[in-house]
């Protein structure tokens, strides 16, 4: 019973995505997660894909019980 693993602590997995950067037409690769941005990505020529902020704050029209 060493492992407390409670539903309230979900580990997302970020999957690489591949994002158009708007400035040179470039591909780029970024890391999302739940389709967010995860991380700030950089392209070659500047363009940062800024990353999106995290879920954390919850409608309260919908989770409060
Ligand atoms: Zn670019």
């Amino acid at each position: 019973m060493a492992a407390i693993d409670g539903c309230h602590e979900k580990l997302k997995v970020p999957v690489i995505e591949e994002r158009t950067c708007p400035q040179c037409g470039e591909t780029v690769e970024v890391y999302t997660v739940s389709g967010r941005i995860r991380d700030d990505e950089t392209c070659q020529c500047g363009y940062v894909f800024k990353a999106d902020p995290p879920l954390t704050v919850k409608p309260r029209s919908e989770a409060e019980a």
